[in-house]
């Protein structure tokens, strides 16, 4: 089979590689799509894969085969596939912190969504694999998994009927944030970018209000809305300390911050944080990372009823033995979301 296989910062190529062999428990998915997510970008590029490696985890597809003792799924089901599974029972799934569950951070598919065909192991089988209606198409599907990181962030963000909810950052995940916050019941979702594409995409998902942050000052526009309190939460959905600092400043006495973007691998990602911010004015900073079989499901219902608009983020569509394109289209940001038609 036909697999992308990453060498090296820039040097992914197309090569043929054995079909994996699926066992007891296991399924066999060819796959039908593969979003590349920032974080497959992230990883390439601050050489956290092995070189040999396949990567790619937004995935959906078809069941070609299953193994003995599947008895949810058969062949020809159309699925999505999300790549980790918590498993259930250690101290951090009790706390209903499944990002932080051993199994959950091994789990994976094999050998990774950008080729023809996966093993999905038996965690997965049983506790993270959706089959998907005719309606949904398979590039939707490979929404869910990022659409789950946003709904996992706005509940932990706690969201509070007829809240400002202002969103730095217009990619993918800070649409998805914004159009969750709103279906969560916020009334007024600001999404700010520095590009006119995605501050034209937000306004197409129906965000209410979007702003060029190289155009319009945005704690001037948040202030205005919120009759000078500032927005009740700031979803930071970009990988920068000053988009941070912004939030602090334009959150309002109690509200909460939520650092979303992946500052992994960002030079010096210092904060500076006066502890009366904290204290006095009763600000609350948390951070959300991953997402659980239960984000999941609520992600999937989300995007199958409406409720969260995803073909409007998919811009650009490629073949696998086109990937490198891709990669061009992604560094020239002139894109939203990128996905791989396999
Ligand atoms: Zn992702
Ligand atoms: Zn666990």
């Amino acid at each position: 089979m036909k697999a992308i296989i990453y060498y090296d910062v820039g040097d992914f190529r197309l090569e043929d590689i054995p079909v994996p062999k699926i066992g007891p428990g296991e399924m066999l998915v060819r796959v039908r799509a593969c979003g590349i997510c920032s974080t497959d970008l992230y990883r390439a590029e601050y050489r956290r894969a092995k070189p040999g490696s396949v990567l790619g985890h937004e995935i959906s597809g078809e069941v070609a085969e299953v193994g003995p003792e599947v008895k949810r799924f058969s062949p020809g089901d159309r699925v999505a596939v999300l790549h980790h599974a918590p498993c259930g029972a250690c101290y951090y799934c009790m706390h209903a912190q499944e990002p932080l569950c051993d199994q959950y951070r091994r789990t994976n598919v094999d050998p990774g969504g950008f080729a023809e065909y996966i093993r999905v192991p038996s965690e997965l089988v049983e506790k993270t694999v959706i089959k998907i209606p005719d309606k949904m198409s398979f590039e939707e599907a490979t929404m869910i998994e990022p659409t789950a990181c946003a709904v996992r962030a706005i509940s932990k963000s706690r969201i509070f009927p007829g809240d400002t909810v202002l969103v730095i950052g217009g990619g993918p995940l800070g649409i998805l944030n914004a159009q969750v916050a709103k279906a969560y019941g916020a009334t007024q979702v600001i999404v700010s970018d520095h590009h006119d594409l995605r501050v034209k995409i937000a306004e197409e998902v129906g965000v209410d209000y979007a702003f060029n942050a190289r155009k319009v000052n945005v704690e001037e526009a948040v202030r205005r809305l919120t009759e000078g309190r500032g927005a009740d939460l700031v979803v930071i959905a970009v990988a920068s300390s000053s988009a941070v600092q912004e939030g602090l400043r334009i959150i309002r006495w109690g509200g909460r911050v939520c650092i979303f973007g992946d500052f992994r691998d960002v030079p010096q990602p210092n904060l500076d944080v006066d502890p009366k911010l904290i204290l006095r004015d009763d600000v609350t900073i948390l951070g959300s990372w991953g997402c659980a079989p239960y984000d999941y499901y609520a992600a999937f219902n989300l995007i199958k009823s409406g409720r969260v608009k995803v073909r409007e983020l998919i811009t650009h569509r490629f073949p696998l033995e086109q990937f490198n394109d891709a990669l061009k289209v992604i560094s020239s940001k002139e894109c939203m979301r990128v996905v791989l038609e396999i």
